[in-house]
Formats: C-alpha cells, sequence, structure tokens
C-alpha cells in the first residue's frame, strides 16, 4: 500500500469540498481531495442559494438573504450559520472565483436573491446562478414577450407545458410577461424519437448541432408577427461551447436568452463541478479522483484516511493508498453525496462511525413538500465552534462542512451551497491552522 503526504485532506469532491479547498490553498497549506464523483453538487443547479425561505407553518421569503439570516437564526438558534454566517461572503467569493477560473461564471444580484424560471414551470429563488441563466431572471412589473423553446424527443422539458405554467406562476410573484412556446425539430442526431439531456449537450458542442438550433430559432422569429425580448431555453446547450452558443442566439435572434435553471439534470452540475476542479488545479490542488475514503482515523500529528483508487468489483479490487495529513476536512455531504446514509430506520455517519439515531414518525411530515421541510434531514455531524467535529479521539483535527452537518434543512430554506460555502471556508481555514 502507498502512503501519500499532504499539509491537509479534504474528504469530498462537492461544492463544500471545493471551497475548503481553496481556503486551504489561501492559507498557503498544501491540499489533497479525495473523492468519486461530484455528489450532489455534480446533479444541481450550479446556483448557490443562501437563502431563500425560512421555513415554517408561515414561511417567510427572504428577498434578501443577509436580512433572513438573523430572522432563521432567532427561529432556528443551532443552526449552521450560527457557527459560519461571519465566513458567508468570503465563502462564495471562494467559490465563485474558483468557477469563473474554471470556465463557469456565476452572476450575483447586489446581495439581492432574484426569481429565476425552471424546468419545471415554475420560479426558484436563488442569490447567483450560471451567468448562462442570468438574462432569464423575472423582474416584478416588468412587461416582456418571452419565446420558450424546446427541442423535439428532449422530454425533460417540454415547452408547451413550461410557457403555460410561467405565465400563471408569474402572477405570485408580480410578473407581467407573455410567454410563447416553440417547439423545435433537430434532425442531426437521425431518426432517433428521444434524446438525453447529455445527449443534446453533446450534440449542440458540435457546429452542426450549433448551427442548426441557431437556424431553426431565427427562422421562428423572423416568421413571428413581433419580436421577442427574451428567448428561454432548456439548461443543455453544451458541456464545452455552450457560451458562445448562447451569445450567436442572441445575435441571430436580436434579443436576449438565457438557459432555464436545471432542477437534476446533470449538465449544468457538471459544467459547475468541473470548472470548481480545474480552478483548483489550476492554483495547486491535488485531486484524488474515482476514489473513496474507507476509514478516517487519528493518527500521530495528523489524520489517516484508508482510500481505494478506481473502479471496484468482484475482479478489481482497486488501488489501495494511505493519505496522512496533519489535520483532515470531512464534505462528505448528506444523504445524496453519501456522507449520511440510512440502514433501515438507523442513520448513520459511516466514515465517523457514528449512529445519528433512528427515524421515527416524529421525523417525517406526511407532506413531503411540507414548508416546515422534513425533520430528519437536519441530522448530520455535530461540531465545535471551528468546525472540528465532536469526537475527542481526532483531537480537533478532523473538521465537518457541508451537507454532511447537523442542524439544516439546506431543500426546504434554499440555502444549500451557501451553507456549503460558508461552513467550509471555516472548516478549511481553521484546518489550515493546525499545521
Ligand atoms: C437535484 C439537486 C439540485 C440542487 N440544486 C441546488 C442549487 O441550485 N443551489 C444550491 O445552493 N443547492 C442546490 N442543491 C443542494 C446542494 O447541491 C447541496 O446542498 C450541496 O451540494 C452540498 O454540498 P456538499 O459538498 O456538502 O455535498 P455534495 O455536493 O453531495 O458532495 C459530497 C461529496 O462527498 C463525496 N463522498 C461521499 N462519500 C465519500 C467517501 N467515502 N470518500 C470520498 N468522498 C466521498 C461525494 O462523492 C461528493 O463528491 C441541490 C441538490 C440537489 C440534490
Amino acid at each position: 500500500m502507498s502512503v501519500k503526504k499532504s499539509d491537509v485532506l479534504v474528504i469530498g469532491g462537492g461544492t463544500a469540498a471545493c471551497a475548503a479547498a481553496e481556503a486551504i490553498l489561501q492559507a498557503g497549506k498544501n491540499v489533497t481531495m479525495v473523492f468519486p464523483n461530484g455528489g450532489s453538487s455534480e446533479v444541481s443547479a450550479g446556483s448557490i442559494d443562501i437563502l431563500g425561505v425560512v421555513p415554517g407553518e408561515e414561511p417567510v421569503i427572504c428577498g434578501d438573504y443577509k436580512e433572513g439570516i438573523p430572522v432563521l437564526l432567532e427561529k432556528y438558534p443551532n443552526h449552521v450559520y450560527a457557527k459560519c454566517a461571519d465566513e458567508l461572503e468570503q465563502g462564495v467569493k471562494a467559490l465563485v472565483s474558483l468557477a469563473e477560473a474554471g470556465g463557469c461564471k456565476l452572476r450575483g444580484f447586489d446581495g439581492k436573491n432574484v426569481w429565476i424560471p425552471n424546468m419545471l414551470g415554475t420560479f426558484s429563488i436563488n442569490a447567483y446562478v450560471p451567468e448562462m441563466s442570468g438574462d432569464g431572471i423575472l423582474i416584478p412589473g416588468e412587461e416582456k414577450k418571452v419565446l420558450v423553446v424546446g427541442v423535439k424527443g428532449n422530454v425533460a422539458f417540454n415547452a408547451k407545458a413550461a410557457a403555460m405554467s410561467y405565465q400563471q406562476y408569474q402572477k405570485k410573484i408580480g410578473g407581467k410577461a407573455d410567454y410563447f412556446s416553440a417547439e423545435i425539430r433537430l434532425t442531426g442526431w437521425g431518426d432517433r424519437r428521444k434524446v438525453s439531456d447529455g445527449e443534446l449537450a453533446d450534440y449542440l458542442d458540435t457546429a452542426e448541432g450549433a448551427g442548426e438550433l441557431i437556424a431553426s430559432i431565427q427562422t421562428f422569429c423572423r416568421n413571428n408577427r413581433y419580436p421577442f425580448d427574451l428567448i428561454l431555453l432548456p439548461p443543455v446547450l453544451g458541456y464545452v461551447h455552450e457560451q458562445e452558443l448562447l451569445s450567436e442566439i442572441r445575435k441571430a435572434c436580436g434579443c436576449k436568452a438565457a438557459e432555464v435553471q436545471a432542477l437534476g439534470n446533470s449538465v449544468v452540475g457538471y459544467r459547475f463541478t468541473r470548472a470548481l476542479y480545474r480552478g483548483l488545479e489550476m492554483r495547486g490542488a491535488r485531486l484524488l479522483r474515482g476514489a473513496k475514503v474507507t476509514a478516517v482515523s487519528p493518527a500521530e500529528n495528523g489524520i489517516e484516511a484508508e482510500c481505494t483508487i478506481g473502479l471496484t468489483d468482484q475482479l478489481h479490487p482497486g488501488e489501495k493508498v494511505t493519505v496522512h495529513a496533519s489535520s483532515a476536512v470531512l464534505a462528505t455531504g448528506g444523504f445524496v453525496g453519501g456522507g449520511i446514509k440510512a440502514r433501515r430506520t438507523e442513520v448513520w455517519i459511516e466514515l465517523l462511525d457514528k449512529k445519528l439515531g433512528g427515524i421515527t414518525a416524529d421525523h417525517l411530515d406526511r407532506d413531503a413538500v411540507s414548508t416546515s421541510g422534513q425533520e430528519f434531514l437536519r441530522m448530520g455531524a455535530e461540531v465545535n465552534e471551528d468546525m472540528s467535529v465532536k469526537d475527542e479521539k481526532y483531537n480537533g483535527r478532523l473538521f465537518a462542512c457541508g451537507g454532511v452537518l447537523a442542524g439544516h434543512n439546506s431543500a426546504s430554506e434554499r440555502s444549500g451551497a451557501g451553507i456549503a460555502a460558508a461552513s467550509a471556508y471555516l472548516a478549511g481555514k481553521n484546518a489550515a491552522l493546525n499545521i
């Protein structure tokens, strides 16, 4: 078994891991990240939600996330933001700068939340969105003509249904736009009747695919009786050349254009996580991809992690590597990322060998999308004020951040990447201090 050494080890490869790694690099220490994939960040909309809603029987929508945080903390004093809200600005800045360095620009709105049309035909509340979606924001009271474009065979986004839904839903938030729809037929992939988001993105990365889409939309716009102010497109405009394609569409049609927000579509999350990785590698981080930490233990002057690299099954045991670091950051995410697991009705953090408790009827709201959020989602790792894990055996050298932490309900708060950014920045900074 080979041994690798690093000042700090980051376990995970999602938003939290990347923000922690950037904080460690900024502190002048070297960092190794170990992860099998991008977790929930990789299927996310690539937006940074900081705080959109304070959940409860009467949820409070936050126009300004900074003003919302004290309201949230009054209602939930043990919330993660109670420890790390002061690091929010630095954490978000770290993510935005990494993503931009890696080729995925994000747009913020002077500290305010905005409403962005999404794939479901409703509007999501976000603090930062990928630049590709930036033109799509709903501005209350603004009258405009919006064309919603879908692609025949790409069943993940139904332009007609989305346009009808935007038309109705916007009234709740003061929108005054008129929505129209068009289904474009692309022929470049032969006579296949269905095409996935990923395949469509691959096709639109080719000159042929991009040309076909631009020409079809341009023809539709030219033949229409009145001009459109904005064109909304599915979030599949490519993995590599998406920005060029969007700006060509704007030029060809003479109006604004944007992708709608992705919901569980992997194209945008993939662009976001790959840009973070590129940014980190450009700044000197060591990334062990396709690898998994199987055990973490205290070691002399630090932490030791056993890792398995590569494909594993009955025939392939993978390469075993031990990483020794002065300190480590656990950023393995929640139920989606893999950091928290359920064994029947018991919930565990396997890497900490810690049982968090059992799920009983009290933890579950029968209304799956209850405005108070599901209580069991608040389960997670307990940490001290400096984000070190509350377990003396690690001597304050193991820190935790992001979705694996206890005390937040990011799905109903719309706070996922914000919590990841703030808690990870603090965890990374303190992990680097330990050396
Ligand atoms: C469909 C979807 C859409 C979302 N959209 C948004 C959005 O637009 N905006 C927003 O703010 N939030 C969004 N969220 C929430 C957001 O993605 C999470 O809150 C955030 O990603 C948490 O980051 P994380 O790094 O803590 O966890 P994750 O992103 O889940 O990352 C966990 C990482 O740990 C790794 N890992 C797990 N176990 C091990 C192990 N044993 N060894 C090594 N590595 C391991 C995983 O491979 C992964 O890299 C969305 C979530 C989902 C599911």
